[in-house]
């Protein structure tokens, strides 16, 4: 498949920039973050003015520049892939079947993932080993913000989410970030195109098509930017909050982080080698363009575009299986995002004394799986749907400002698991499909400089 490009001299592969910018950023913030701060007379750690000015005017905005040209490709992307993977997949057989098997791989997957996260818990206890005056302080600092987020959190009834999903407005649903009610669009639309496919049909499939062909351009191009962005986004985080705020939470941060990795290099490996037929870690060299995006972006909308360039041309899975799974996993299929609202579920309610029972823990899991199909691929996406769920089950929903200072953290580590999972997903449900008449892609790889395409 590809070759490897900087043995055909072409300079370094594009994954190895992204991990050395990772590296570069993580080390020069926690270098910045020693010498960038220092505690003012009322024993307040302080920002120093030459951070101030890189954070404001240089890592900040290249970060988000980098985000921003991300987010400006998914709207085009979700409609044009779900319209182009419905019609491709054509006839209403092999949609149902595609269909099926990528709900039964969301349902079955996210449930393993909430019960590897649900057994952690219960194993480690973390919650119950906190200092109820260490954790009230902890959760006086960011009061305001859970307040926020529990409110929405409220506002976002199950009823309502359901209601989201058919949108009145599909041009509205898209201006919201209401990702969900669009792919609904898409999907209707994709449905009727391949049940009409007239020549005046026709037409508008092939312009569909060059509007995916563009974005793919565009993304080729933002991308190239990404180790610099890399660098930025890390740099920024690292350097502003430091490890500083992990200390109290050390237990609940490595039994996320540890529950998080079983999935990742333990259930993933295993669905791949025994159901995908592939070699994992050939699945994991190729996957890591989109995994280090979803880990400095914590967003699995934003790495959409990243996501399906892999699968599409990395991977070399069947485009409209990889179109069809990736664009509706990326909200819907939230492996790391289940197993986390499972975690911090059951650890608030060890923190505040509530003891819940095996058939509470059975509901809680249910809820997770629903609530990971529900929260959107943004950072912090997950956070109101936790509240909620907090509340069915009567643990202080406030209870979520404990866990908000370590959240940047483990939002970075779950979605690199939520993208994974789709890719994964890919794999899985392309096993027995046909493959593309053509590949044009064949051979191709992110690590080509986009100057020698
Ligand atoms: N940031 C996650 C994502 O985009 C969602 C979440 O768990 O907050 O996949």
């Amino acid at each position: 498949m590809a070759a490897d490009p900087a043995a055909k001299g072409q300079g370094m592969a594009l994954h190895t920039k992204m991990l050395l910018g990772f590296l570069v950023g993580a080390v020069a913030g926690g270098v910045a973050y020693e010498f960038g701060h220092a505690v003012d007379a009322d024993g307040l750690k302080q920002t120093l003015p030459w951070l101030q000015v890189v954070l404001t005017w240089v890592t900040q905005p290249v970060g988000t520049i980098f985000l921003h040209l991300l987010f400006m490709l998914v709207l085009p992307l979700v409609f044009s892939a779900l319209v182009l993977g419905v019609v491709e997949i054509g006839d209403p057989r092999s949609l149902g079947r595609i269909g099926g098997r990528t709900l039964t791989f969301i349902l079955v997957v996210s449930g393993i993932a909430v019960t590897i996260g649900l057994v952690a818990v219960n194993v480690f206890q973390p919650g119950a080993g906190i200092d109820p005056a260490v954790g009230q302080a902890l959760m006086a600092e960011t009061a305001d913000q859970a307040a926020g987020i529990v409110e929405r959190g409220e506002a976002a009834s199950a009823m309502q989410v359901l209601l989201s999903i058919v949108p009145r407005n599909p041009l509205a649903a898209g201006v919201e970030g209401n990702l969900i009610g669009v792919m609904f669009f898409a999907l209707m639309f994709g449905i009727a195109a391949s049940v009409v496919r007239n020549p005046g049909v026709n037409s508008f499939l092939s312009v569909l098509q060059g509007i995916y062909d563009i974005t793919l351009k565009l993304i080729n191009w933002v991308i190239q930017l990404a180790p610099y962005a890399v660098a930025a986004l890390l740099f920024t985080m690292v350097a502003s909050t430091g490890f500083a705020a992990l200390r109290p939470l050390l237990e609940f941060v490595a039994v996320t982080i540890g529950a998080l990795a079983v999935h990742m290099f333990v259930v993933f490996p295993l669905l791949l080698w025994f159901i995908g037929r592939m070699n994992p870690i050939e699945f994991f060299r190729k996957a890591q363009p989109a995994m280090l995006t979803a880990f400095s972006t914590s967003s699995s909308s934003a790495t959409l575009p990243t996501t399906l360039r892999v699968a599409e041309e990395v991977l070399g899975t069947p485009k409209r299986i990889g179109r069809f799974v990736c664009t509706l996993g990326a909200t819907a299929n939230m492996n790391g995002t289940a197993l986390f609202e499972g975690v911090v579920v059951l650890f608030l309610a060890q923190f505040f004394g509530i003891e819940l029972s095996l058939g509470q823990q059975v509901l809680v899991l249910l809820m997770c799986i629903l609530g990971a199909i529900g929260a959107a691929g943004v950072p912090g996406g997950s956070l109101p749907v936790i509240a909620s769920i907090l509340v069915m089950f009567g643990i202080p929903p406030e209870g979520i400002a404990l866990i908000l200072g370590v959240d940047r953290l483990l939002d970075m580590c779950r979605t690199t698991v939520n993208v994974t999972g789709d890719l994964v997903g890919t794999v899985l449900i392309s096993r027995g499909e046909p493959a593309d008449p053509v590949n044009p892609a064949a051979g191709d790889d992110l690590t080509t400089p986009i100057a020698s395409r």
